[in-house]
């Protein structure tokens, strides 16, 4: 047997990362497909999609300044921070991040991710497969946020 040349279920099984946080067989798209939510500068790319899996490992990058959508839903995240540096918005809670760090994310939980280190950043998020959708914050529920002082930078930065 050809030991060289994989069978091509392998070529999919195995994928190799390539340099810049990019992988083979991995297409890099904007971050939502329908333009609706308010993002900056951030990308994706769904490293794992599995019916059996029941979940999906997605990676996100935001360039230096760009943010993902403030929202909450009914399912959770579960984040790894991979590179960079930035903030985290979870509930009331504002906290700068570094690669490695854990988040858990729980239902209805209204959260955000902010590259404000000057540099990109990027982490992990693992996701249901059957998800809900998210909800962003109407101007009511964003005035709300913004009466905690350590809130209303955040959203500003
Ligand atoms: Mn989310």
């Amino acid at each position: 047997m050809d030991t060289d040349t994989p069978p091509a279920s392998l070529t999919s099984l195995l994928r190799e990362s390539q340099p810049g946080f990019r992988w083979n067989g991995v297409e890099h798209a904007p971050y939502k497909e329908d333009g609706a939510a308010p993002f900056k500068a951030i990308s994706r790319q769904t490293l794992f999609k599995e019916a059996a899996l029941g979940c999906e490992l997605r990676y996100f990058e935001m360039d230096a300044g760009g943010y993902s959508t403030l929202e909450r839903h009914e399912h959770m995240h579960a984040v790894m921070i991979l590179r960079g540096h930035g903030k985290c918005l979870l509930g009331d809670i504002v906290r700068d991040v570094r690669p490695h760090d854990l988040i858990t994310i729980p239902a209805w939980t209204w959260h955000q991710f902010r590259a404000t280190a000057g540099e990109p950043m990027g982490f992990l998020c693992m996701v249901n497969h059957d998800r809900d959708r998210p909800q962003l914050p109407t101007d009511h529920e964003r005035a709300e946020m913004a009466c905690n002082p350590v809130v209303a930078a955040f959203l500003t930065a």
